[in-house]
């Protein structure tokens, strides 16, 4: 497995939509099996494939211990309300507090081909609508107000140049401290 290289935010591929998978193929195994990896070196609970340049419409998520992927999923369901705060594995170090639906259910494909649903709340439902938003090109930033928009992508802007070229280059024993205590989506 291999660790990839995040895209951070103003790489442009984080705004385009992605392109829905028709066949699990071997090489969409092993891009699903290096974004796990490179999800847990990003000590991360969902990482999308526009996050590691990649058109695919597929997502891996691991929330609880409960690894899995999600291709080409859907919202079948969505109620109640609930706002949390948020960062992103591609917006290193900027948080804030976004209201999504609390409960939500989907429908996606497996690695096997199969389609499958899960009923989420809390963190789950969270991290899966953030996940499918990253497959429409939308961020979690866009859902902030005006002003707190602002002023992340002021803070943003200072942070940027720790990453040449908008990559996140990540190592298996990284020595940035999570000094957060919030999980990265
Ligand atoms: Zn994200």
């Amino acid at each position: 497995m291999s660790i990839l290289d995040i895209r951070v935010l103003g790489d442009p591929i984080l705004r385009e939509e992605t392109t829905p998978v028709v066949q699990v193929t071997e090489e969409l195994r092993t891009l699903v099996a290096d974004m796990f990896e490179t999800m847990y070196v990003a000590k991360g609970i969902g990482l999308a494939a526009p996050q590691v340049g990649r058109k695919e419409r597929l997502a891996v998520i691991d929330v609880d211990e409960d690894p899995f992927v999600i291709i080409n999923p859907e919202i079948l369901h969505a109620e109640g309300k609930s706002k949390a705060e948020e960062g992103c594995l591609s917006i290193p170090d900027i948080y804030g507090d976004v209201e999504r639906p609390a409960v939500v259910r989907i429908r996606a494909m497996n690695l096997d081909g199969d389609l499958f649903e899960v009923d989420a709340d809390d963190l789950l439902a969270r991290c899966l609508q953030h996940e499918m938003d990253h497959l429409d090109g939308k961020l979690f930033v866009d859902y902030l107000s005006v002003l707190k928009r602002r002023a992340a992508l002021s803070k943003w802007a200072k942070n940027k140049d720790k990453y040449p070229g908008l990559i996140r280059k990540l190592s298996r024993d990284p020595t940035r401290t999570h000094e957060h205590p919030d999980e990265e989506l």
